[in-house]
Order: C-alpha cells, then structure tokens, then sequence
C-alpha cells in the first residue's frame, strides 16, 4: 500500500502508483517496459496511433499482469462529454464511446489513454466506486470531471462530499500554449476563467523548424490537444489542473495526491502529442481490488 505516488518497477514495466486504502489503486504507466519501437517506444497502450496491433496487446498484457488485475476496460476516446457505467464485461473497447468511465466492480480496472490530457481519478472515500475522467480542453471546458462526479454519486448513492480526486501527469501551463477560440469557449463556461489562463507573451515553438527556419503547425489531426482553428495570435496558457481541480472542489470533492510532473517536459517517462504529434499513449488506471 503506497500512501503517496511511487514509481515502481512490476513484471517490467515501470509505473507510478498510489493506493490510498488496500481495495483501491490508482495507477500511470510510464512509456518504459514495452515492446514498441520507433516514435511508440515502448509501452505504447493505443491501436489507433500507427503502432502494430500484436505490441499494443503485449503492451496491454504486461499493464494486466503488473497491477494483477483479470482485466483493465479502455475505451474508444473521442474527446466527448460522455460518462458510460461499467458493468459486467470486458467488451471491447472500440465498441465503447466514451471519455469518462465508472464502476462499483472489483478487478475490472478502468484505463484512460493519454499523451498530454490531464487523467481525472475520482473515489469513493469507503472504496466503494471509483471512475475515471479524460481531460484535455475539450474535456475540461465540458466539465467532464465534474459530470463524472455526479454520475458515480448518482449511481451509487455515495453524496459527492465521500469522493475524492487525485490528477495524474499531464501538459503544465508553461508548455501549454492555446489559441483565443479556446479561451472563449472557457469564457462561456466558466465565470472564473481568468484563473486558468495566462497571456502568452513570447509564443512557445509547438513543432520542430522546417529547413528553412519557418516553424511548421502542428497537424491538428495528429494533435489532440490542438484547438479547432490554429490563429496564431494571441496565445494563452491553460492550466488544465487549476481549472479541474476547481471544478471538483467546488462540488464538495476533497483532493488526495495528485503528481505535478509535465508530459511534454519529460520524454523519457511520457508519450506527449503536442511534443512529438507522432506517438504512443500512456495509460492511467483505476482498479478496485
Ligand atoms: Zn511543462
């Protein structure tokens, strides 16, 4: 039982782990212990970036086997504003559309794919529910976390003051740079969006230099975290933890731990799409035991 984060080393693979009670583990695998290579090295958790299916499941095997969990269910991400009950199963996840999942369900972990999206872990304090929320700006401005919230209160009949939050690894708000557009759609949303965003004064270089010197945008394709329409100026900085976690404790929800460390900043521990656009994808966990 680790009471705060730990890095630790299971059947390989290198992840950061936190179990606030013995029934409960919240986890963030790292990129390291896979079989992937090239820009998925290596333990790359996502089919829909390029890699090769037969590395992605030997990836997720490994992922099983460190946490001893019968099954881990993911699920198609789409940047949506869905909450979907887990019961039952495993399904397959690409027959599953959603970004935010729940269950009451011992040694079913929940997994969230991410590369620089901010993963949400939301319990029950008595072990009893758990659920996981995928919050990158879409997700944030949805108020995705805070839907999840009510959700598993609802469901499970817990009041939302007994649930707890934790935030994984996640793009900080120095490297983090959005367009006005995303600025706005948080204006609508939220009264105190000035909290979360900065003035970018000196744009940050979001992609390597063409031989010319001219900087090339980012494929918003390949980019999840990229606004729709790329204007250039003015930039702002987002700070997707400031703004979740506001979310949350406005609603009554008590903060645990939460890992501080940026997904861009540290490509050795962390897959980052704004960084490299071509990549893999961590996975964050939640399990009951
Ligand atoms: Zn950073």
């Amino acid at each position: 039982m680790n009471t705060d984060w730990q890095l630790r080393t299971a059947d390989g693979v290198d992840c950061f782990e936190y179990s606030p009670d013995p029934r409960l583990v919240l986890a963030f695998f790292t990129r390291r212990g896979g079989v992937s290579r090239g820009p998925y090295e290596s333990l790359n958790t996502s089919f829909a970036v390029g890699d090769e299916d037969r590395n992605v499941e030997e990836n997720l095997t490994r992922i099983r086997h460190a946490l001893q969990l019968p099954a881990i269910q993911t699920m198609k991400q789409t940047h949506s504003d869905t909450v979907l009950t887990i019961a039952g199963g495993p399904v397959l996840a690409e027959t599953l559309i959603g970004d935010a999942c729940i269950t009451g369900q011992a040694g079913m972990g929940l997994g969230l794919k991410v590369a620089d999206c901010l993963p949400v872990y939301v319990y029950a304090e008595n072990s009893s529910c758990i659920g996981i929320a995928h919050c990158g700006w879409r997700g944030t401005a949805a108020k995705l976390a805070e839907k999840t919230a009510r959700e598993m209160s609802r469901h499970f009949s817990v009041p939302l003051s007994s649930l707890r939050f934790a935030l994984g690894p996640c793009i900080c708000p120095n490297c983090y740079e959005v367009g006005a557009d995303v600025r706005s759609e948080f204006s609508r949303e939220f009264a105190n969006a000035d909290a979360f965003f900065t003035r970018s004064e000196t744009p940050k270089a979001q992609t390597s230099q063409n031989r010319d010197g001219t900087a090339e945008r980012p494929d918003p394709a390949l980019d999840p975290l990229s606004p729709r329409s790329l204007d250039p100026f003015p930039k702002y900085r987002l700070d997707l933890r400031a703004a979740n976690r506001w979310l949350l404790m406005k609603l009554g929800l008590l903060e645990t731990r939460s890992i501080a460390l940026c997904t861009y900043e540290d490509g050795r521990l962390f897959y980052s799409a704004r960084r490299d656009q071509v990549t893999g994808r961590n996975l964050a966990v939640i399990a009951l035991r």
